[in-house]
C-alpha cells in the first residue's frame, strides 16, 4: 500500500503515519518529495489488516492498494488455464464448450426434445432452470424437485452433462445430488453465503456476473468459491444492466477479455441473457468466441413463443444446428476446438 501524506504536514504528523503502519504489521518506508511525502507500507495485504482506514487520520490524502485483492483468482497465482472435469466434460484449455437447453425445464417432453435437438448440434452440456429467479412471483417459477428429474432422465438418455441454477442455500445439496455443474445466477451472484454453500458441494461452480457488477466484484466472488475450497470455477458474462433498452441487457464482451487476462479461470459467454433477443444470439456468440471465451451457454427451446419463461430470447432447434454450424470457423480462427 502507498499512503499519500497531505502536503505541509509537519514531520510529527508523518511520524505518527509511520507508526500506525508498523503497528498495522508492515514495514514502513518514507520517500519524502519537495513538496509532498509517500510512505510505501511493505507486507502482503491479503493477510494483514487493510491501511484503507488511515484515510481517516486528516494528514493522509490517499491511500493507494498495489496488490490485487483476488489472489486465488488471479492468473499471477497460476499462469496456465485452469481445465475443469464436468462429469468427463473438459471447460477450458482449447476446448470450446456449448452449453445449450431451455431457460426452464417445463416438461419431459420439452426437455427431450431440445436435449436430443442440442446433443445433435455439438452441444455437450444441457442446460435447464428447475428452480428460477423471476422477478415478479406470479411468473413461472421452476418445477422444483420435478424437474431436477427430467434433468437427470435427459442424461440418462442423452449422454449430456447437466448444469442448473441453485437459488438457495438450503437447496445446495438436492441440486448438486443431480447437478455435474451448479449456476450461480446474476441475482445471487454476491450472495456470500450460498457462494461458501456451493463450493462446499465439491461440484464444479458456474459463477454468473451480477447484472450491475463490476469485474472486480465478480472475481472477487469468485474468490469466494476458491478461498472455501473449490477449485472448479467457471466465470460467466451475461450482461450489465446499462442505460440502453434496444437490448436487454449490455453483453461486456471487454469483461470476457479482461477475466482471461486477470484470472486463470475458463470465462462461458451467455448471449441469451446477455441480450434479451433471439435475432441477435448467433452473432454475439462470434464475437463471443473472437474475444477468447471458453464456451457459450445458450437458451434453445421446441417452441420459444410457448416457453414459460423468456421466450423472446431462445432459439428454436434449426436456429440453434444453424448457429453452430457458422459458429465453427470463428472457434477454430480463436485457436479453440469445438
Ligand atoms: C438463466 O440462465 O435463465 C438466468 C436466470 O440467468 P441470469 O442469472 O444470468 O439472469
Ligand atoms: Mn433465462
Amino acid at each position: 500500500m502507498i499512503i499519500v501524506i497531505r502536503p505541509h504536514s509537519p514531520p510529527d504528523k508523518v511520524e505518527e503515519v509511520i507508526r500506525e503502519i508498523t503497528q498495522l504489521g508492515y514495514n514502513a518506508s518514507p520517500i519524502r518529495g519537495e513538496y509532498q511525502t509517500v510512505v510505501a507500507a511493505i507486507g502482503d495485504e491479503t493477510t494483514r489488516a487493510s491501511l484503507e482506514s488511515l484515510t481517516a487520520l486528516p494528514q493522509v490524502e490517499r491511500v493507494l492498494r498495489v496488490q490485487k485483492r483476488y489472489k486465488l483468482a488471479s492468473r499471477e497465482s497460476q499462469p496456465d488455464g485452469t481445465v475443469i472435469d464436468a462429469g468427463g466434460v473438459k471447460i477450458g484449455g482449447d476446448n470450446f464448450v456449448l452449453m445449450a437447453g431451455p431457460c426452464s425445464v417445463e416438461s419431459e417432453e420439452q426437455l427431450l426434445a431440445t436435449a436430443r435437438a442440442v446433443k445433435a448440434a455439438g452441444a455437450t452440456i444441457l442446460r435447464g432452470g428447475a428452480y428460477k429467479p423471476r422477478t415478479s412471483p406470479y411468473e413461472f417459477q421452476g418445477l422444483g424437485p420435478e424437474g431436477l428429474r427430467l434433468l437427470e432422465t435427459a442424461r440418462a438418455e442423452t449422454g449430456l452433462r447437466i448444469i442448473t441454477e441453485v437459488l438457495g442455500e438450503n437447496d445446495v445439496d438436492l441440486v448438486a445430488a443431480t447437478a455435474d455443474i451448479l449456476q450461480i445466477g446474476a441475482r445471487n451472484a454476491q450472495n456470500f453465503q450460498l457462494l461458501i454453500a456451493c463450493a462446499r458441494s465439491g461440484k464444479p461452480v458456474l459463477l454468473k456476473r451480477g447484472m450491475s457488477m463490476r469485474i472486480e466484484e465478480w472475481l472477487l466472488a469468485a474468490e469466494y468459491l476458491l478461498a472455501h475450497g473449490n477449485p472448479n470455477v467457471i466465470l460467466c458474462e451475461r450482461g450489465i444492466r446499462t442505460f440502453e433498452n434496444y437490448t436487454r441487457n449490455t453483453l461486456d464482451l471487454s469483461a470476457v477479455a479482461v477475466a482471461k487476462q486477470e484470472t486463470h479461470l475458463p470465462v462461458i459467454v451467455d448471449p441469451s441473457q446477455g441480450c434479451g433477443r433471439a435475432d441477435l444470439v448467433k452473432i454475439l456468440c462470434r464475437g463471443a468466441a473472437a474475444v477468447g471465451a471458453d464456451g457459450l451457454i445458450v437458451e434453445v427451446h421446441p417452441h420459444p413463443a410457448e416457453a414459460l419463461s423468456d421466450g423472446q430470447q431462445q432459439l428454436d432447434p434449426d436456429a440453434f444446428r444453424e448457429l453452430v454450424a457458422g459458429l465453427r470457423p470463428f472457434v477454430s480462427a480463436a485457436g479453440r476446438v469445438l
